[in-house]
């Protein structure tokens, strides 16, 4: 699958069709890099990795892919097609932030709730306290809690205009 042109536009993404032409677009020293991936594709080539241990656990294994020999975790890259993906860093959840009430009001020091306050998604404390059970943990409950939350400031709102 090709990667969208405007990741190369915006600077997301670079190709090249050698390891230093590669190293050259990413901004990385040139000779480390290539010195580099050559050491990895004689890993991969012999199928053990002597710096990471890839491919030693049979938990590695098992999210390798197997089509991949002798090491499913890796595989000797082709140097006529590179690609590179700037990575950073993001937010998947907190397991902390502020405690809120079933209306998503944000509740103070003694458990009561601030009336005019709301806080959702990882701003909020999750539902699921200091564990995260897997993926929806986060925007299933932020998504509610935004509905709840805008039901909830609607309501006021009326409630402030009726006097
Ligand atoms: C790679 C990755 C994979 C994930 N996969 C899953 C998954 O499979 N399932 C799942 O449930 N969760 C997943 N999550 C977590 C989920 O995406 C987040 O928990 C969720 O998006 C948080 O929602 P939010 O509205 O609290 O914050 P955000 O989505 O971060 O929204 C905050 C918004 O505020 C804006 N903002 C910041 N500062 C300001 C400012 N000063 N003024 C105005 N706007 C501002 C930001 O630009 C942003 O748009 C994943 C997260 C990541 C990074």
């Amino acid at each position: 699958m090709p990667l969208p042109k405007a990741w190369y536009e915006q600077g997301i993404a670079v190709n090249a069709t050698s390891w230093k032409a590669l190293a050259r677009k990413m901004g990385v020293d040139e000779t480390s890099f290539s010195d580099e991936a050559a050491r990895f594709a004689e890993a991969a080539t012999a199928g053990v990795d002597e710096q990471f241990m890839r491919g030693q656990s049979a938990y590695d294994r098992y999210y390798g892919d197997p089509t991949i020999s002798p090491n499913p975790n890796l595989r000797a890259l082709d140097p006529r097609r590179l690609y590179a993906v700037k990575i950073v860093l993001s937010d998947l959840g907190t397991c902390g932030g502020l405690r809120t009430d079933e209306r998503s009001r944000v509740l103070d020091a003694e458990g009561n709730a601030i009336d005019g306050l709301y806080a959702i998604g990882n701003t909020a404390a999750n539902l699921f306290g200091t564990r995260y059970p897997g993926a929806g943990g986060t925007i299933g409950p932020g998504l509610v809690g935004g509905y709840v939350a805008a039901d909830d400031a609607a309501e006021r709102a009326r409630r402030i205009e009726r006097g």
